[in-house]
């Protein structure tokens, strides 16, 4: 009978259950107890001035080192804890966290990322004032990282929040650019700082023309904009040397620095410079 054959399908639905979405269940409910657990950490990686490689901040980046699968990338567990409350508790543990450790630092910034979700989370503005308040923190010491999503669905929403927080102080940049959907014509409407130049296009800079036009172009309308441009994913003599050129005001890769440990960051952070000196790693860019 309906009853019999329903329990049947439920059943057999579970069995066959995409893996996917056990998987899903499984990183929800091991972030759930992963802070108390101590499973959670960040980690800090240089952004550096173009010509000085003085370290102007760092951006701070989650690790999840489970206990029972061993080590799972944010790229993998965030857009999970994106899809419930999860985000909240583990995007407050963040920012308090790299709050913290950025006390330390003699001048920098920490570049935190949010999500679309905790942007736009009721009274974010008021949330992300407390938290800096409570740390003894200047806001132009926070930057906050958002992506194109974040504030494209609702666009006149998130233009207001950018304007308040960019009132208050706190920098704000554009993560990934040139991932999304938005254009230089319509980001011209939001209170931002920076740019980051996606990471896809500084690897691609040099093997297609397309990548570089397109950071040749990021860069000259950013600036144009008045906004800084950050490239990342910088691991090679022969970008830094592009970029150079090209006018990237910052840059960010593993040619610098992986992410490295709080301490090893308030090392580098204290020492102000990759390398220990005010040198220049390449040469001059021309003009
Ligand atoms: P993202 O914000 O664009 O961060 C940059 C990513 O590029 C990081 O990956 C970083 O480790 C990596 N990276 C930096 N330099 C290089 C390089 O030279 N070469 C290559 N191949 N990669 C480089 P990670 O740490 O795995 O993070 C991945 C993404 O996860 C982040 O992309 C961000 O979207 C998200 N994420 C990481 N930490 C947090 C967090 O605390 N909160 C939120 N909401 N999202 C986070
Ligand atoms: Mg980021
Ligand atoms: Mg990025
Ligand atoms: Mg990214």
């Amino acid at each position: 009978d309906a009853k019999r054959n329903g329990r049947g399908i439920a059943r057999l639905f579970d069995e066959s259950m995409d893996e996917g979405i056990r998987f899903r269940r499984r990183i929800e409910n091991g972030l759930g107890g992963a802070i108390e657990k101590g499973e959670l950490s960040l980690v800090y990686q240089p952004i550096v001035s173009r010509d000085s490689i003085e370290i102007v901040g760092f951006e701070a980046l989650v690790r999840w080192n489970t206990q029972e699968y061993g080590p799972i990338s944010p790229a993998v567990f965030i857009p999970i804890a994106e899809e419930s409350n999860i985000i909240h508790e583990l995007g407050d543990w963040i920012l308090a966290q790299a709050l913290e450790v950025l006390k330390q630092w003699p001048g920098q910034y920490v570049s935190v990322n949010f999500s679309p979700r905790q942007f736009r989370r009721h009274n974010f503005v008021g949330h992300i004032m407390q938290s800096v308040q409570h740390a003894g923190i200047e806001p132009a010491r926070l930057q906050i990282e958002i992506t194109e999503t974040a504030i494209f669905d609702d666009a006149d929403r998130a233009a207001d929040t950018l304007y308040k927080l960019r009132q208050m102080g706190f920098r704000i940049a554009l993560d990934d650019f040139g991932t999304g959907y938005s254009s230089l014509y319509n980001i011209r409407k939001f209170a931002l700082d920076s740019l980051k130049i996606d990471r896809s296009f500084i690897d691609g800079m040099g093997r297609e023309r397309e990548s570089a036009a397109i950071v040749h172009s990021i860069i000259h309308l950013g600036h144009a904009l008045g906004l800084e441009v950050i490239a990342e994913g910088v691991e090679t003599e022969a970008q830094v040397q592009s970029l150079r050129i090209a006018g990237a005001s910052h840059l960010q890769g593993y040619f610098f620095s992986r992410p490295v440990p709080a301490e090893q960051a308030l090392a580098l952070a204290t020492q102000r410079f990759i390398g220990g000196e005010e040198i220049a790693i390449v040469p001059e860019a021309a003009t």
